[in-house]
């Protein structure tokens, strides 16, 4: 790998498997000479994680489930004894009841709304306010966002108005941590058939809806996700704070349909 990261150390929330969003970005900044640590929501994604963890020769720093703020303070307190300070954090985390990703907005729920809000936006932020005090020499907070947040999607429903959301308070906390030297930017990335994913109906439509109509005729990977995401955490990104960077195939400039592109 490069040595781009080297001596850096980073958090990572958000590996479910090997198709998470989280572990595309996790594999590019160990082969940049990252040091990481992972977390895992609950004994079910323990077993995935940990042999995930292994390969990369990352710390697991535990449960961490961001509804509770418990596991969420053990896993600083982890770092705080294990590193002493942390140069990166990822937050690739979300949560929607799938019977809501279906359907109308307007039909969401006020549980399911609060819930979403809690885990997909008020996490980062919970997140944020612990990391701060271990990124000494200054820091880079990256998390991950959705087009939904910025243009109905067919089924987004309420996860559009949560990224939505995530994205003003990436601005919010750009403003906050800037005079600590801490930089906090989100990847608008495009559809990827993951775990979360899975839950959104019609997922496999959005798909190729996505490759017939983007400028580069095709959807991206975990590992683009991933190389862009280093280019966020690293000294390259030094100058940018408060953006929204799309990893999409170009989609969101595209104001029409490809005439060129066939019926689905
Ligand atoms: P994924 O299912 O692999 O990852 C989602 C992660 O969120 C899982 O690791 C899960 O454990 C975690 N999570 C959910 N609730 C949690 C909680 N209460 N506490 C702690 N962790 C919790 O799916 P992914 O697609 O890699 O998602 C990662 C991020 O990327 C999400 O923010 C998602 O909205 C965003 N994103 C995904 C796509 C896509 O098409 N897959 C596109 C743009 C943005």
């Amino acid at each position: 790998g490069n040595g781009l990261m080297a001596g850096k150390r980073g958090l990572i929330l958000g590996v479910a498997n090997n198709r998470s969003i989280a572990w595309g970005i996790a594999k590019a900044c160990a082969n940049a000479g990252a040091e990481l640590a992972l977390t895992y929501q609950g004994d079910a994604l323990k077993k995935r994680v940990e042999p995930l963890a292994e390969e990369l020769g990352a710390i697991v720093a535990g449960h961490c489930d961001v509804t509770d703020m418990d596991s969420v303070d053990a896993v600083f307190e982890k770092l705080e004894k294990e590193w002493g300070k942390l140069d990166f954090l990822v937050h690739a985390v979300a949560f929607s009841d799938k019977d809501e990703l279906t359907g109308r907005y307007v039909d969401t729920s006020r549980d399911n709304f609060l819930r979403s809000m809690d885990i997909s936006v008020y996490s980062l932020t919970a997140l944020a306010k612990r990391a701060e005090p271990l990124m000494t020499d200054g820091g880079s907070i990256l998390t991950l966002t959705y087009y939904g947040a910025e243009k109905v999607m067919p089924h987004y429903n309420v996860m559009g108005v949560a990224k939505a959301a995530l994205e003003a308070s990436v601005r919010y906390m750009a403003v906050d941590l800037g005079g600590s030297n801490i930089r906090v930017n989100a990847i608008s990335a495009g559809p990827i058939k993951t775990l979360a994913a899975s839950g959104i109906g019609d997922f496999r439509y959005i798909l190729r809806w996505n490759e017939y109509n983007s400028p580069l005729k095709r959807v991206v990977t975990t590992d683009e996700v991933g190389d862009s995401a280093l280019y966020m955490l690293s000294h390259l990104s030094r100058g940018v704070t408060g953006e929204v960077l799309h990893v999409d195939s170009g989609y969101h400039v595209v104001g029409m349909k490809a005439v060129d592109a066939p019926d689905i």
